[in-house]
């Protein structure tokens, strides 16, 4: 299988594409280690997989990270996946919520990649192959979007880390990429339209944005997490990987 042996851990996992990445990675082989704050979707992930094993982890506490790293030993694979949409301009972003979205989608990259990238590096001289993969999105240094001012420029700074770290270790066996998709179906996403003034008008808002005509599923995703975190992916380093559904044509 294409992640035989290799032990990976995806953050925020207990939903959305985190979780579908962590089961697509199992049934390639891998040894999972799932971490998200939402204990409940992590025990209905584990429940019946043994590939899998969960761990509470907030991904902006650094001690917890440090200690699991500490705990868990080396990893094949990364994949930070956690983040949050603020939807709104410049001018409906407080202090705080700016914060915010850059310590989550942000800083907690590169906590996580500090806490485990020494004992991954110690991997890599074994394996000659080590694998992170940083979430961005098509909306990000990529693409303008109307009311993702936080998100996208949180999201450009995850382009920015993940070409950093790539260009740092590309001669130690450690490949760094960001994955960028389109407008893709998942809890979360359900919940910016439930909460929209009109529902019904921005999920075909949100449609309309994929010249495709239709939102991505997780199961579009998914396949490019399990690329990106395996070793047919060893020439492919510092890049943005769009699966965008041709939002960027
Ligand atoms: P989601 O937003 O539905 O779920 C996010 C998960 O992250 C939840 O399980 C939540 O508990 C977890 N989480 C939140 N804060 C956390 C923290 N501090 N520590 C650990 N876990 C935490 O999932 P999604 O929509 O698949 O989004 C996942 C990632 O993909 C995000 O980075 C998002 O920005 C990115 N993304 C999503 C889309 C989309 O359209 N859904 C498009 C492009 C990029």
């Amino acid at each position: 299988m294409r992640l035989d042996g290799k032990r990976i851990l995806i953050s925020a996992a207990a939903q959305g594409i985190g979780r579908a990445s962590a089961l697509a990675c199992a049934a390639e082989g891998a040894s999972v280690v799932a971490v998200d704050i939402a204990g409940e979707g992590l025990a209905t992930l584990a429940a019946g997989n043994s590939a899998i094993e969960t761990h509470r982890l907030d991904v902006r506490d650094r001690s917890a990270i440090d200690a699991l790293a500490a705990r868990l030993g080396p990893l094949d694979g990364l994949f930070n996946c956690a983040g949050f949409v603020h939807h709104g301009t410049i001018l409906d972003l407080s202090e705080d919520d700016w914060a915010f979205s850059m310590d989550l989608n942000v800083t907690s990259m590169y906590r996580m990649t500090q806490a485990f990238l020494p004992a991954m590096l110690e991997r890599a001289g074994e394996t000659g192959s080590v694998s992170i993969l940083n979430m961005a999105s098509m909306a990000s240094s990529i693409k303008g979007f109307v009311n993702r001012a936080a998100y996208g420029t949180t999201k450009a700074a995850v382009i920015g880390l993940t070409k950093a770290v790539a260009a740092d270790f590309v001669t130690r066996g450690v490949r760094c990429n960001a994955l960028c998709p389109g407008t893709v179906d998942t809890p979360s996403l359900r919940g910016r339209i439930a909460s929209a003034a009109d529902p019904v008008q921005a999920e075909k808002d949100f449609t309309a944005r994929q010249p495709m005509g239709r939102l991505a599923t997780v199961s579009d995703i998914a396949p490019m997490v399990v690329y990106l975190l395996s070793d047919e992916s060893r020439f492919v380093t510092g890049q943005a990987m769009l699966v965008d559904g041709g939002v960027t044509i």
